[in-house]
């Protein structure tokens, strides 16, 4: 806009300086009148020109140059930041012409391409059989929760969930049945743990990975073996386990208290770890580890919760 007024000045300048140029000549009498005349009325005339190209000029800017731009502007947003949630601008959107017709598809397309983006990112994190989050997902929620707990040197804990005796179901069961029973304890898990900050994922198998920040160690035991006897109430009968007339699970419970940072590597190791002592001692139980001091030196703990 400063451009196109400095020119417009520029132009008027030059005219006026023509015109004080001729008016002086014509008074010396170097220019004969009529010559002068034609010449006044040709400068008038392009004073005229130019007022009406500016004229035209800044409507066209303002009317379709302007909203092109900000269309533009609009598409580069989307673009560079990804799916910012923003809609057309009201004016754009409510245009009765051309640029409403192009701003309104582009709108569209876009809307189409986030709920496609959506959709495509659902299928990657989550677990087609149970709905629950994968290992990507894990990864995912990891980046935000760890350097939030970090931050807010809150406790963290992990359990580790393995489906007992799962092989012998399979084999006897059939396959199919060994899914639904996978179904059926991740609606467990699910209902178990709701906070929005909680991570439930199906680590791969029959095995399932429970993520909990500001869950000190004491909750999360409780929290699992609450888990542990809804799981066993379920009644899945599994006439091949040992352990029990329907299918039951162990639980390992590690936690990193307030102030310790958290590695999750180790955490996961460690959940493993106690899963493990789950194992060895009989199944169907849940068993804690604390991730202790800076270097994350494990001391294990005897708290396993007994079964049955
Ligand atoms: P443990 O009590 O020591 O955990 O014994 P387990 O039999 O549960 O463990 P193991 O690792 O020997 O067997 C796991 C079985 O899980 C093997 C396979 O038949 C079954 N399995 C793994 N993934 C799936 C799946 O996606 N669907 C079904 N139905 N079964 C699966
Ligand atoms: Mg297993
Ligand atoms: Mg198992």
């Amino acid at each position: 806009m400063p451009r196109i007024r400095s020119r417009f000045l520029l132009i008027f300048a030059l005219c006026g300086g023509w015109l004080s140029v001729s008016a002086v000549l014509t008074a010396a009498g170097w220019l004969s009148a009529k010559f002068s005349s034609i010449l006044l009325a040709a400068t008038l005339a392009c004073i005229v020109c130019g007022l009406g190209v500016t004229l035209s000029f800044l409507t066209l800017k303002r009317q379709w140059l302007g909203p092109i731009r900000r269309l533009t502007e609009h598409v580069r947003l989307e673009h560079d930041f990804g799916n910012t949630g923003r809609s057309l601008p009201v004016d754009l959107h409510s245009r009765d012409d051309e640029i409403g017709l192009l701003g309104r598809q582009l709108q569209k397309l876009i809307e189409e391409l986030r709920n496609h983006n959506a959709a495509l990112l659902e299928q990657t994190l989550n677990d087609p059989l149970t709905g629950l989050g994968n290992r990507r997902m894990l990864e995912h929620r990891l980046n935000m929760i760890v350097p939030l707990s970090r931050r807010l040197h809150c406790t963290v804990s992990a359990m580790m969930i393995d489906v007992d005796h799962f092989k012998a179901f399979n084999d006897n069961y059939g396959h199919p049945a060994g899914d639904a029973c996978l179904v059926e304890i991740a609606g467990v898990l699910r209902d178990t743990f709701r906070r929005e900050t909680d991570v439930v994922v199906r680590l791969g198998g029959e095995e399932f990975l429970v993520l909990l920040i500001n869950t000190g160690e004491e909750e999360a035991l409780a929290l699992a073996d609450a888990m542990r006897g809804m799981i066993q109430a379920l009644g899945l009968p599994h006439a091949f386990s040992p352990v029990a007339p329907v299918v039951t699970v162990s639980v390992g419970v590690v936690t990193s208290p307030n102030g310790i940072l958290v590695n999750i590597d180790d955490m996961i190791t460690y959940a493993d770890q106690a899963l493990y002592d789950c194992k060895a001692h009989g199944r169907n139980r849940v068993a804690a580890r604390l991730v202790g001091g800076p270097t994350s030196d494990t001391e294990s703990r005897s708290s396993s919760i007994s079964s049955r």
